[in-house]
């Protein structure tokens, strides 16, 4: 205290607040009493009281103001301590709802997980499991095998590779096969995906000298031919998943490249970013190329992520011609960028929903959202729309608006699937409050704001959320 009296600017009230402000060993004689805390564990109690009082100090000789002195009474501070310890005793890491429409989000966890994805996790992890165990021969086996047999099955490759994600898998192909050795990308395809993913970033990392040909919208095959050199290492292609070039362009497709390859003896590399296994075409207007054309087509390395257009685990595929395959096995960073047991587990399950395409798109949660017919989406609405008109309130407004969702994920950027949403409006309450309040709700509830109408996709949303998201907006109708 005699050191803060010294300070200039203080004045009698600021002095009188500190004064006032209890001591760590009071308030935690009180909350000691308190049942509410009674089973909180003694270093988060401490640290709480602390950080409150911490703030209250603050806030009195920051603001330069005096603070309410309802803020500085004994039940007031226990309630600060209470809300934050109540926020470190749940879980950070929750379920949310996806009221965004957009089927691939990377911020709300990409892919749900089939069911079969599911219980082959749950088998896994609690018990022992032959991870790493050849049961044939009762010596150590290879991790990677699982997935690896089932992955050439449904893309024709001839070996595959596992690792943490996609940008992982490009990291250590570029590392394996083009380290000190220039790789030669079109100027259009440097691209950055969400999360400061560069491809010039990550070729650095790896030792890969970048050789950029052509210009933004237009490259050659004369661009890549008059770039090879002695030093050239790599042919690199990259998907441009998360925007499109449109107008005056140019790019050399793949089938281009790899005949270019084959005359120089130069490997040839496709990113594919989200890579699907399925022809969507068949199902929605989406159109993506698909991995098995990649492999079709000659390309020496595919890679592609887990987890976005595939609907399964967060993960990196590397799929190949044997020979490279079997030098990025031997590579050292293959073992630091090693997926664990969930992910194999929750990976061969999905792949192997894939041998019936039919059943895949039903049961692979990104495929059945994204392929979902309109009525079915339109369905959600209506009930959602009957349940809030239950609510019977006249401040709220609720209507039914025909809208688009996107697939993201960085993939598929110029596709807009139709849906439907509901808009919600609630008078004398701003949508930016509902937006926030929908938001802090439990379980949140995502959506967007459209000219100044709180919009919820109801593509992502599941049938048995509806009643949560109606819950949800009886609490704003509370709070307004
Ligand atoms: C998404 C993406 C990546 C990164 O994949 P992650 O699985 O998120 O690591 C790399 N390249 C392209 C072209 C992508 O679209």
């Amino acid at each position: 205290m005699t050191d803060l009296n010294k300070k200039p600017g203080i004045n009698a009230v600021q002095q009188e607040q500190l004064k006032q402000l209890p001591g760590v060993d009071h308030i935690l004689e009180i909350a000691d009493n308190d049942p509410a805390l009674k089973d909180t564990p003694r270093n988060l109690l401490t640290n709480s009281v602390r950080q409150v009082l911490d703030r209250l100090r603050n806030t009195i000789l920051e603001k330069n103001q005096s603070i309410h002195e309802n803020d500085l009474t004994d039940m007031d501070i226990l309630k600060k301590i209470k809300r934050i310890v109540k926020s470190a005793m749940s879980l950070n890491l929750t379920r949310t709802i996806n009221a965004t429409g957009i089927v691939v989000h990377t911020n709300l966890g990409r892919s749900l997980l089939a069911k079969e994805a599911l219980e082959h996790i749950l088998m896994i992890s609690g018990r022992y499991s032959n991870l790493e165990y050849n049961l044939a021969t009762g010596k150590r086996g290879l991790r990677y095998t699982a997935v690896e047999d089932i992955i050439c099955e449904l893309t024709g490759a001839e070996a595959a590779m596992i690792v943490n994600n996609n940008a992982a898998a490009v990291l250590l192909c570029l590392d394996t096969i083009a380290r000190h050795r220039e790789t030669i990308v079109s100027r259009g395809e440097l691209v950055e995906i969400g999360g400061s993913f560069r491809i010039p970033d990550v070729m650095e990392k790896s030792g890969a000298i970048l050789k950029e040909v052509g210009t933004t919208n237009r490259t050659h095959l004369n661009d890549y031919k008059r770039a090879i050199n002695d030093h050239t290492g790599l042919l690199l292609k990259v998907h441009t998943s998360n925007y499109g070039i449109i107008g005056f362009t140019s790019a050399v497709s793949l089938k281009e490249l790899v005949e270019l390859g084959r005359q120089h003896h130069l490997p040839v590399m496709e990113d594919l970013g989200s890579g699907t296994l399925i022809n969507f075409s068949k199902y929605s207007p989406l159109k993506e190329p698909t991995v098995q054309d990649s492999v079709n087509t000659g390309a020496d390395i595919v890679t592609f992520s887990g987890d976005k257009l595939l609907g399964g685990p967060q993960a990196g595929i590397i799929l190949g011609n044997r020979d490279i395959i079997e030098k990025i096995r031997q590579n050292p960073l293959t073992r630091a960028l090693r997926i664990d047991k969930l992910t194999l587990a929750a990976l061969e399950s999905t792949l192997r929903l894939y041998r019936d395409e039919e059943k895949a798109v039903n049961a692979i949660p990104t495929l059945y959202l994204l392929t979902c017919p309109i009525e079915t989406i339109e369905n959600k609405a209506i009930k959602l729309k009957e349940m809030l008109d239950q609510l019977n309130d006249q401040r709220l407004s609720v209507t039914l608006i025909d809208s688009t969702s996107k697939a993201g994920g960085g993939s598929l950027p110029l596709s807009e699937l139709p849906t439907k949403c509901i808009g919600i409006r609630i008078s004398e309450m701003s949508t930016s409050v509902i937006e926030k309040t929908m938001r802090k709700n439990d379980p949140p509830v995502i959506g967007r704001i459209e000219d100044d109408i709180f919009l919820m996709d109801m593509r992502t949303v599941a049938e048995d959320e509806l009643t949560e998201i109606a819950n949800a907006i009886r609490t704003c109708l509370k709070g307004s």
